[in-house]
């Protein structure tokens, strides 16, 4: 089974607002819904935290500690989606630091659920 890891953004996690980071990106990743084409096994959750300059340090971290790769990395739907935009920057740059860190696949966005 594909392993993923799901990095999701920390102000929205902490917003009250519903988190994602309770239910929504796991729930696709064991159904195969979503962003997701299959079931797949979530291996790590990482969050973001203002102003992202920690997440690709934070990422390469849980790789190392867990010692467990993941064969993608999906960016959460929270994180790609944000209305406001996150002010620090686009999903897409995010993807491309992570990407270059850590030589693994990122996708946008995790589920469709409300
Ligand atoms: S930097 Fe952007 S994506 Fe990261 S926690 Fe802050 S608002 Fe969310």
């Amino acid at each position: 089974m594909k392993k993923v890891m799901v990095i999701g953004c920390g102000a929205y996690m902490e917003s009250g607002y519903g988190c994602p980071g309770e239910w929504r990106c796991l729930k696709a990743a064991a159904l195969g819904e979503g962003e997701f084409d299959e079931p797949v096994q979530a291996i790590s959750f990482v969050k973001c935290e203002c102003p992202g300059r920690s997440v690709a340090p934070n990422v390469g971290m849980a790789i190392k500690l867990s010692e467990l790769k993941p064969d993608v990395i999906h960016l959460s739907s929270c994180l790609v989606n944000a209305k406001p935009d996150c002010p620090y920057g686009e999903p897409e740059q995010f993807a491309q630091i992570i990407e270059k860190k850590t030589g693994i696949p990122v996708h946008l966005g995790t589920h469709e659920y409300h």
